[in-house]
């Protein structure tokens, strides 16, 4: 009897945890290695919330990669279940015409996702809590909600321990990528008929994993608030809210399953390290946050700051994902800036398709990408769920 391929995966952030599904089911005997005890909450994916939604502005390929990732979410969800997700629809506002919000709407019609417009003078009326003030544009999406990441992801750890997976705390120094290997801080070494770089923010100062350069850690502020009593039924009933502009802007999630109201900001402070920095908010970065929310907020001076924390993207100039080969046995997962945790069980499927044919292996940095359509079998892991 044939052994099973052996893979060995660095980092069990929600990149490295889907990879090690994928390629479990396809039947490799996989280590996960990871410094930090699973979940480690100083990674890039370890948070109450992350939101899933096809507006993408110009990026229309990841908009088109939406549909296959809530396909493959079934699949996590049929593999713990249980289902971490509630769909909430998304809310777009802009304070000027053109930009994010215009580029989304055409890249959603072109592609028959109906957007329905919103004027301005209609938002209170339907959102009690939100000013119209100010708003130029603005549209809602049926389609798109909230996945609970901190779930996920201690799920996924536990499933996939029951599974045969072996998971191994223990530091690594530098990538070995042509012979499949890595060194650790104490100078052993391990190796596997594969080898996965999932390093999240820490990546680019990985010796070997080709990122210095590329991608950059960034501090992210998040904030969470409590809405006065007023308006907590229509937060908890509300949408995602994107506002997002090149030079500001926020995103807020509304306080669904039990999870606090959270905004955040979009702009890249490109900026501090994951393992080192301390993780509490200063008061002028929460500060910053509430400048870009306070406009669209109706009695903004009632809401209650519950605490506010840093959490840290690995940010490609583009914010485009590096899923690439760094030699045959070897590859990296990369630059997911603020938005690689919704593809996270697709990236997996199309990484361990790869693994296994190296038209695929060329084939995979285009997609992930956001640049081409996948390549016939890419995405042959994905089950129909219908
Ligand atoms: C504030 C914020 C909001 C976001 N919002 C969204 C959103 O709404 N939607 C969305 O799709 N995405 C969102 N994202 C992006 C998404 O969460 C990340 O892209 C994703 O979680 C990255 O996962 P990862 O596994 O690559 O990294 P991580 O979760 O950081 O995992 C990396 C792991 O590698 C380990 N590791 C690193 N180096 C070493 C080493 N040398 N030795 C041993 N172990 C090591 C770390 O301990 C860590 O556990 C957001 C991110 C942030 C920070």
């Amino acid at each position: 009897m044939n052994a099973k391929p052996s893979a060995l995966i660095l980092g069990a952030g929600i990149m490295g945890l889907c990879s090690a599904w994928a390629l479990n089911r396809a039947g490799w005997q996989v280590r996960v290695l990871d410094q930090a005890p699973i979940p480690n909450p100083r990674g890039a994916s370890v948070d109450q919330h992350r939101l899933i939604r096809h507006a993408y502005g110009a990026q229309a390929g990841y908009m088109r990669m939406i549909d296959p990732a809530f396909k493959a979410w079934e699949m996590i969800w049929a593999a713990l279940g249980a289902r971490h997700y509630v769909e909430t629809g998304v809310l777009a506002l802009a304070d000027h015409p053109g930009g994010w919000l215009a580029e989304s709407r055409a890249a959603l019609l072109a592609d028959g996702h109906g957007c329905a417009d919103l004027a301005a003078g209609d938002i209170t009326a339907r959102f009690p809590m939100l000013s119209g003030q100010g708003i130029a544009d603005a549209f809602t999406l049926p389609r798109g909600g909230v996945l609970f990441a901190d779930r996920i992801v201690a799920g996924l750890a536990a499933h996939l321990a029951a599974q045969g997976v072996v998971f191994e705390a223990a530091e690594v120094a530098a990538a070995l990528s042509e012979k499949a290997a890595i060194r650790l801080t104490n100078g052993a070494e391990r190796c596997a008929d594969l080898l996965v770089l999932a390093a999240g923010p820490w990546g680019p100062k990985l010796a070997g994993a080709g990122l210095a350069g590329r991608v950059v850690a960034s501090r992210q502020i998040l904030v969470r608030l409590e809405a006065p009593p007023e308006f907590r039924a229509a937060w908890e009933a509300a949408p995602m809210l994107l506002d997002l502009a090149e030079d500001g802007g926020f995103y807020a999630v509304p306080p669904v399953g039990g999870t606090a109201l959270k905004i955040g900001d979009h702009r890249f402070s490109r900026q501090g390290d994951a393992g080192a920095d301390p993780r509490e908010a200063t008061k002028a970065e929460i500060e910053e946050i509430l400048a870009f929310a306070r406009p669209r907020l109706i009695d903004a001076g009632a809401y209650r700051v519950l605490g506010a924390a840093a959490c840290y993207y690995d940010v490609e100039d583009r914010e485009e994902f590096i899923l690439e080969a760094l030699a045959p046995r070897s590859f990296v997962m990369s630059g997911f800036s603020g938005h690689g945790f919704k593809f996270a069980p697709l990236l997996g499927l199309a990484l361990a398709a790869a693994a296994e044919d190296t038209a695929l292996a060329r084939a995979l940095p285009g997609w992930a990408a956001g640049r081409d359509a996948p390549a016939p079998g890419l995405l042959a892991g994905l089950e129909s769920t219908t």
